[in-house]
């Protein structure tokens, strides 16, 4: 996967250099290009945000230097869609040609794991990374009439930059991409994978500070095991995120009981 990043502080990604993702791109799985939104200004301070338009608080980013450096990146073909619209099919997943271009923001589709799966089957990624106010409306308008642009949101909370939403997303993205993780089985009993949290982990020694591994995980009976885990996976996720339990996840007794 080629991974395209725009920001005004190039230096928050050196940590892609870094652990799973860092060998992903010495390996090739990932081919990462960062690019400094001032290096396509054209004023002598390098400027990249100006006054809001109708007034209020705070500065608004130009589209200028937007338009230049995506444009750099994404060519004639600017993030082009099939022409026929079809698009293709990758893993169950239909996408169409052509990078996707992402920008965080607050008032976009919330990201999550499904997308973060969608979105690993993607070859190319461009994101734009906003800073002050955000980046001026028609730069996301420009981009969407030429090809495929998604506004995502981290939360429901506000973020001073772009950039820490897009490092959460190339991690949860980049790890699901094939070979980034070395044991592929590790992703699928993972939070969220199957719509439940995980079940809690132990390891070495069987008892600490007085508190002892729950004997089932000492008893080497795969089955009991496998039943203990997904109870706690259902306790916990009815506890923590009640709103994650639909009934088609729950085993025949307690599907009545959350439906009653
Ligand atoms: N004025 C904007 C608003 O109220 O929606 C917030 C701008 S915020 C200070 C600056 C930039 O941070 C945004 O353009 C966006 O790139 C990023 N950002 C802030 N919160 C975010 C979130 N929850 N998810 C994704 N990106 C966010």
């Amino acid at each position: 996967m080629r991974i395209d990043i725009v920001t005004i502080f190039p230096e928050f990604f050196d940590v892609l250099d870094l652990s799973l993702l860092g060998k992903a791109r010495q390996s090739g799985l990932i081919e990462l290009g960062v690019h400094n939104l001032r290096d396509h200004t054209h004023d002598r301070h390098h400027s990249v945000d100006d006054t809001p338009y109708g007034g209020g608080a705070g500065m608004v980013m130009k589209p200028e230097p937007w338009g230049d450096a995506l444009d750099s990146i994404l060519g004639d073909g600017a993030g082009a869609r099939t022409t026929d619209g079809a698009g293709t099919t990758d893993g169950g997943v239909t996408h169409e040609d052509g990078p996707i271009l992402i920008f965080p923001s607050p008032a976009g589709d919330q990201f999550s794991q499904a997308m973060a799966r969608e979105l690993s089957l993607e070859k190319h990624l461009v994101f734009g990374c906003g800073r002050y106010e955000g980046i001026d409306q028609r730069v996301v308008d420009h981009y969407e009439a030429r090809g495929r642009v998604r506004l995502v949101s981290l939360g429901d909370y506000v973020l001073n930059g772009g950039e820490v939403a897009v490092m959460a997303m190339i991690e949860a993205i980049g790890r699901l991409i094939p070979g980034v993780v070395g044991n592929p089985e590790s992703l699928v009993e993972e939070s969220h994978e199957d719509g439940l949290l995980e079940y809690p982990s132990y390891t070495k020694p069987a008892s600490w500070r007085g508190l002892d591994v729950p004997p089932v995980l000492l008893s080497g009976n795969h089955g009991a095991i496998s039943t203990w885990r997904r109870q706690q996976q259902i306790e916990r996720t009815e506890r923590v995120r009640p709103d994650l339990v639909t009934p088609h996840l729950l085993p025949p007794a307690n599907a009545k009981t959350t439906t009653s």
